[in-house]
């Protein structure tokens, strides 16, 4: 399918379209962009710096006020240990983020970028999602655009794309009221495109949304696209609902199935023509159907996760070691091959 599918097609597709037909088409879209059947994967590290946040999201179970008994804000040396165990591993990347501390400026960030860039060269550092970028611009009364710009001059390399949930700001207002709009997201990421920063997006479903919004959604990351060529990748992964406020307030939220979600990956996949890659959720989906989202258009598994705290805190805490990440893909019939940040292949296990 080479035509460029529309908002009203891509709809029709979720509703209409059978699961095979889908996984069919989306299959072979992605061997159109990747014929050389490799499926990639990072050893990296997610470093959640600190659980203090004040934006209150109603579907997160990470966070803790900062003045609460269980909120940590790390420092500098039990971040520096927690590389130095990655690189221990051979791991070549830190995703790196927290929740929105109410206190912390600027000056607090470059610090700690410029700490981890001089002592740790060999580790990439793809950190801080839009909202806490936004909430450092307002904090240190300055730009967003400066944020990017002072954060990458210290080693910041690439930004994760955390923070998107439905780009809907009906949704937005009902999950997350206080997190940033839609329009400012999108802003964000043209920013750090603009200075050069590569991105990433993602969307969390199954929450209030319609299937029109998450083509919306879809349809504001293609459209930015186009203008930037900015974004590296797209993940997609389900509300984790366990220990959150948003299932008290909306008990007729139901838990998304397997079904759905290679649905709404497929259908990304056709839609998103301009993405190079498709990550597969199986941190939050199980190996399994992380396995099989490999045919339903995702050629990448993500990172092998040595940390993971804030779908674990939603009740979701699937692990896997890179032998077992290499089985998994070899098993259906893919290459494995171990990648960077920025999707150059490192290592292929043939
Ligand atoms: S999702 Fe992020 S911004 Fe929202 S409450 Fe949790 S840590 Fe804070």
């Amino acid at each position: 399918m080479n035509k460029r599918i529309s908002i009203e097609e891509a709809v029709n597709l979720i509703e209409n379209a059978t699961l095979c037909e889908l996984g069919e088409m989306a299959f072979a879209k992605k061997l159109e962009l990747h014929p050389d059947r490799l499926t990639s994967f990072v050893i990296d590290r997610n470093i959640n710096y600190t659980n203090a946040c004040w934006v209150d999201c109603k579907f997160c179970a990470f966070y803790r006020h900062v003045n609460e008994d269980e909120a940590y804000l790390l420092s500098f040396e039990e971040i520096g240990k927690k590389i130095e165990e990655l690189i221990a591993i051979g791991g070549t990347q830190i995703l790196f983020q927290g929740g929105v501390h109410p206190k912390l400026k600027i000056e607090w960030y470059e610090d700690l970028v410029e700490y981890i860039a001089k002592k740790y060269p060999t580790i990439t550092i793809h950190g801080f999602s839009a909202v806490e970028i936004d909430y450092i611009a307002k904090i240190s009364k300055i730009s967003t655009l400066e944020v990017l710009q002072r954060l990458q001059k210290k080693g910041l390399y690439s930004m994760p794309g955390a923070g998107a949930e439905v780009l809907s700001d009906r949704v937005r207002d009902i999950v997350a009221p206080k997190k940033c709009d839609t329009a400012t997201w999108l802003r964000i990421h043209e920013e750090a495109h603009s200075i050069g920063m590569k991105t990433t997006a993602t969307m969390m479903f199954g929450t209030v949304e319609t299937n029109l919004e998450i083509v919306e959604h879809l349809n504001y990351i293609r459209e930015l696209q186009d203008r930037t060529g900015g974004f590296r990748a797209f993940i997609l992964w389900s509300f984790q609902g366990k220990n959150t406020r948003l299932l008290e307030s909306h008990p007729e939220i139901m838990k998304q199935s397997s079904n759905r979600y290679l649905r709404l990956l497929a259908v990304a996949r056709l839609f998103l023509d301009n993405f190079a890659n498709i990550q597969s959720s199986w941190v939050t989906q199980g190996s399994h159907i992380g396995q099989l989202a490999l045919k339903f258009g995702a050629n990448d598994l993500g990172s092998t996760m040595m940390e993971e705290n804030v779908v674990k805190a939603a009740g979701a805490s699937f692990r896997m070691s890179s032998d077992e990440m290499i089985e998994l893909i070899k098993d259906i019939g893919e290459i494995p091959a171990k990648r960077n940040t920025n999707y150059d292949i490192l290592e292929v296990y043939a």
